[in-house]
């Protein structure tokens, strides 16, 4: 029997190398790409097309959700607000920083479980990890151990509730990077960029953790950087 997974996909590494891992692993992939107002939704979701077809995913839905640019709160959503760059980010931060979309992830998660409902899909894949966890609470194995516990409770009677699989919740992101070759992820197609822009700024907080991971797990970066130089 065909097993299935929806797999949340922005488009960058994070999430690119947990579909892979799914497909990997013998599941049916579903590509799940939310668009939320973001600065960089053209060139995530221009990314993720092209990452569900190197994957052939059976499919791939694309939603709205909107309202969460209508909230505001975040530098990622909010034009007005600055993201910082280059010397203004500290990567071993655990602070949360202003590009935090306030509680994105949960309500993607709801989102996409609803989506896993609909389609009876048995898991649910998201690429949380250790390095975003340092700042960010929703990238933590406790978020995705309590989520599941929610999710029993939150679907219909006749459904199987989805689990959660975070595969990438222990690692930083050189050994994200390194997974990524092992499983034969398209890396070259993934887009983290936090300003949107046609190349990869270089200097934001998501281009240098990208910079840094590619660097340090040794592996030739195929990213073009408008900034040279990472300050
Ligand atoms: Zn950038």
């Amino acid at each position: 029997m065909t097993k299935t997974a929806v797999c949340i996909c922005s488009g960058g590494i994070d999430s690119t190398v947990a579909a892979t891992i799914a497909s990997r692993e013998g599941y049916e992939l579903h590509l799940f790409h939310a668009s939320y107002g973001q600065r960089a939704e053209k060139k995530e979701k221009e990314a993720v097309g092209e990452i569900a077809a190197y994957l052939g995913a059976k499919d791939l839905k694309c939603v709205e959700i909107a309202f969460l640019k209508e909230l505001g709160g975040s530098a990622l959503t909010d034009i007005t607000t600055e993201v910082p760059v280059a010397e203004e980010v500290n990567l071993e931060e655990k602070e949360t920083p202003s590009t935090w979309v306030p509680c994105r992830n949960l309500i993607l998660l709801a989102t996409a479980s609803a989506y896993a409902e609909v389609i009876s899909a048995e898991a649910l894949f998201v690429g949380f990890n250790a390095e975003e966890a340092r700042a960010y609470p929703d990238n933590e194995k406790e978020f995705v151990d309590r989520y599941n516990a929610v999710l029993e409770k939150a679907v219909a009677s006749f459904s199987q509730p989805p689990t959660v699989k975070a595969p990438l919740v222990d690692l930083f992101k050189p050994d994200i990077i390194k997974k990524g070759i092992e499983v034969e992820a398209p890396l070259h197609l993934t887009y983290s960029c936090y300003s949107g822009g046609e190349k990869h700024c270089g200097i934001c907080e998501s281009c240098l953790r990208r910079r840094w991971g590619f660097r340090e797990a040794d592996v030739d970066d195929p990213t073009e950087y408008i900034h040279a130089k990472e300050s």
